[in-house]
């Protein structure tokens, strides 16, 4: 429902917090975070209102300066811990807005080849599967834009790699993307709301977008997995 990504310079966490905040206004049942630290993935995730996220991260709190957030709007899968966004396996973390249509039968494809589920939602399957090409053997990039070239449906993505602090992945396809681009940091956000508190430059992504963001450089890819420059543009949103 709501997408938040950040590499950035200070603690990621209060942040996407604060970003995820302005988002509520969509409605959603669950929230969650992930961030890279020297490599390793972390995760909090409640069921819930961002309130509960909250008190989790006071209990539990997440280091990292680059980080993920999501509010979930289950499709899905119930709205229970294990559905919650991000979706995490030992290689990436991930988080979705919209819904991937043929995710019954990549599941199945993945079941049979012994790959094994914690959640019901059509998202872990676009997180399972980006795992088991990077652990074919592809590099992240690649394996991110193979992945991509097999979903069908609607949706925005946000992701983190384990053992790359400077590297987050985004796609949109049907779903809005938008990238920020600040001074040293670099974001993702599922509107231009999410990102007011962060930057004013912002990249609207446009259809089947997809972007290799790292804190000094934005390189975005259309479908075709041609390097394109997309406008940016100064906004004003405020909330
Ligand atoms: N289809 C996904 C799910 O049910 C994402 C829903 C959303 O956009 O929040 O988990």
């Amino acid at each position: 429902c709501g997408i938040i990504g950040i590499l950035g310079l200070s603690s990621a966490s209060p942040r996407i917090v604060e970003a995820l905040r302005r988002l509520e206004y969509r409605g959603y049942d669950s929230a969650g975070i992930a961030t890279v630290l020297n490599g390793t993935l972390d995760r909090r995730r409640a069921v819930g209102k961002l309130e509960a996220l909250e008190k989790e991260l006071v209990t539990s709190p997440i280091k990292g300066k680059a980080g993920i957030g999501h509010t979930r709007w289950a499709t899905h899968g119930e709205p229970v811990i294990e559905n919650a966004h991000p979706h995490m396996t030992d290689h990436v973390a991930l988080v979705h807005n919209g819904i991937i249509e043929n995710f019954q039968s990549l599941k199945d494809d993945l079941l049979a080849k012994g790959v094994v589920f914690e959640g019901a939602t059509d998202t872990e399957v676009v997180a399972r599967l980006l795992t088991r090409h990077i652990e074919e053997g592809m590099a992240p990039k690649d394996a991110f834009k193979a992945t991509l070239d097999k979903l069908e449906g609607a949706f925005a993505l946000c992701v983190l790699i384990s053992g790359e602090d400077d590297l987050m992945f985004g796609a949109r396809r049907g779903s809005p993307l938008v990238a920020g681009i600040g001074k040293g940091e670099n974001f993702l956000g599922s509107d231009a709301l999410a990102l007011a508190g962060l930057t004013n430059q912002l990249i609207y992504l446009e259809e089947g977008d997809w972007v290799v963001m790292s804190r000094d450089r934005v390189a975005v890819f259309d479908a075709a997995g041609s390097a394109v420059e997309r406008e940016i543009s100064l906004t004003h949103v405020t909330n």
